[in-house]
């Protein structure tokens, strides 16, 4: 029963590191304690016996100027003007002979061992006397008198004891809740932090049972994790605008395939059923070539803005004069421009040079030449322009035809999406979202703008080579 949340609480990450912490915190303080107690330990020992000494150096001089009496009466002194732990003053004649010996207040007798220690005592050495059921011990300093008498003197170690005695108990005393409360905080502080990721694997498992618009609720806290529940979002709304994007392009590729699948079958259903003369069975055949080829188109045009847009379009790049490809492709519309009774003109400097895919490049400047051609009625007048500007070599098509009413322009680019007023006109709504789609394979962009029943202008920037040789030059212009 308690030991499945035990189990869990045991594989969180938020567990472990105030685990850590503790560990890490108890170690360090540990250690800290054990310096400070050596230290205070070993300087409290220094400070008692130079205690030691000076008490010996204050008998020796009381026994040298009163003699023995006079030692026996300041011991007195101070047992009745101090409630001290007292000293053990031993005096002995040359052969070791005990003459005065007194003993600290709780030092009730000395063992025979202590006396044979004492006896053995000599000076300048400190000579350490025990009891055997107490930590409690005396160290003895002995020097020798003027008259060739041993003086010994001795201090108990239990006032220091005791001093250490209270340093540890403090010390445990503020350890032991110190790491409660560490360890607590700890896990409490690892918790709180961790919510953001609990929230993360929230959403990725509510993802992962279909719910796209599943998001990382913002912890407003402008930290790492904040950013990468920002990233992760982003992340996230890409990912769903993609498939919808995906999803409504297999709709319309389906709905635009049918049509033409229809019709197909509807002629090849009409040419079996009737006893067809041959001229009209080429007439059905020659339409279900060209059906066939519409399919074709569209299939491939919708594979090439695939490759474009997911980075996988096989470009052939090269440092490519974009004034001269500009004069190639209008030069052929030229020709339908001008049977359609439609004006060109064309301002183009002398060269402008970007590193492009020619082919392709050409392609984008034939679909939108091919736009205008198409959306702009006899008497027209389409201009083509290319500059460079900021870096980017910008080519302009605008044309004074139908234009696009303003709801409709965020549409344009999309797969297979038509104007209402293209729907009398050829095509397949692929054009633009292929130049949009090679544009941006070639790190540049597009730009739209358009005026119902005034005309509409496309411009495409390109990144211009870092040689350009030559900058724009808008004097030359053919009509
Ligand atoms: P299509 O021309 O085959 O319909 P596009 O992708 O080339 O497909 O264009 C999408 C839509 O954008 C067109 O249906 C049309 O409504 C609009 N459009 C594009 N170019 C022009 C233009 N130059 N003038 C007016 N409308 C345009």
């Amino acid at each position: 029963m308690f030991l499945r949340p035990l189990r869990r609480l045991r594989k969180r990450t938020g567990f472990h590191l105030a685990l850590w912490y503790s560990s890490v915190f108890i170690l360090s303080s540990s250690l800290l304690f054990v310096l400070a107690y050596v230290l205070l330990s070993s300087t409290m020992r220094e400070a008692d016996r130079e205690m030691t000494l000076a008490k010996m150096n204050e008998y020796a001089l009381q026994y040298t100027t009163g003699g023995l009496q006079a030692v026996i009466h300041e011991i007195r002194q101070e047992d009745l003007s101090n409630a001290d732990t007292g000293f053990l003053v031993r005096i002995a004649t040359p052969d070791d002979h005990t003459l005065l010996l007194t003993l600290p207040h709780h030092w009730k007798k000395l063992s025979s061992r202590d006396r044979r220690e004492l006896r053995l005592g000599t000076p300048g050495r400190w000579t350490v006397l025990r009891k055997k059921q107490d930590e409690n011990f005396l160290e003895v300093a002995s020097s020798y008198l003027p008259n060739g008498a041993i003086l010994q003197v001795g201090q108990s170690s239990s006032k220091r004891d005791d001093l250490l005695e209270r340093f540890r108990q403090i010390f445990m005393g503020i350890m032991i809740p110190a790491i409660l409360i560490g360890f607590a905080g700890g896990s409490f502080l690892a918790f709180r932090a961790f919510r953001p990721i609990r929230d993360l694997i929230r959403t990725v498992r509510s993802i992962d049972t279909g719910n796209m618009k599943a998001r990382v609720p913002s912890s407003q806290t402008d930290d790492e994790l904040e950013e990468l529940i920002k990233l992760f979002n982003g992340m996230l709304g890409k990912i769903e605008l993609l498939i919808t994007g995906m999803q409504e392009a297999l709709d319309n590729v389906a709905h635009d395939l049918r049509t033409p699948v229809t019709r197909l079958r509807g002629v090849v259903e009409t040419v079996l059923q009737a006893e067809c003369e041959p001229r009209a069975l080429r007439e059905a055949l020659m339409d279900c070539a060209e059906e066939s080829e519409r399919i074709v188109t569209m299939l491939n045009t919708l594979m090439d803005i695939s490759e474009a847009e997911t980075g996988v379009m096989n470009l052939h790049l090269g440092r490519v004069n974009i004034v001269s490809l500009v004069e190639e492709v209008t030069e052929l519309y030229q020709y339908v421009s001008e049977d359609r009774g439609i004006g060109m003109s064309i301002e183009l400097p002398d060269e402008l040079y970007a590193h492009v895919d020619p082919n392709r490049i050409r392609q984008v400047i034939g679909n939108l030449l091919d736009n205008a051609i198409k959306y702009t009625a006899a008497g027209g007048r389409i201009g083509i322009a290319v500059c460079c500007r900021n870096g980017e070599v910008m080519i302009t098509i605008r044309d004074n035809g139908v234009g696009i009413p303003s709801h409709e322009l965020p549409r344009i680019f999309d797969r297979l999406y038509r104007g209402d007023k293209s729907r009398s006109h050829r095509g397949l709504g692929l054009g633009l979202s292929l130049v949009q789609a090679v544009v941006h394979a070639h790190y540049g962009h597009i730009e739209v703008a358009s005026e119902l029943g005034e005309g509409s202008q496309f411009t495409v920037f390109l990144p211009a080579d870092e040689h350009v040789s030559a900058l724009p030059d808008p004097e030359r212009s053919t009509a």
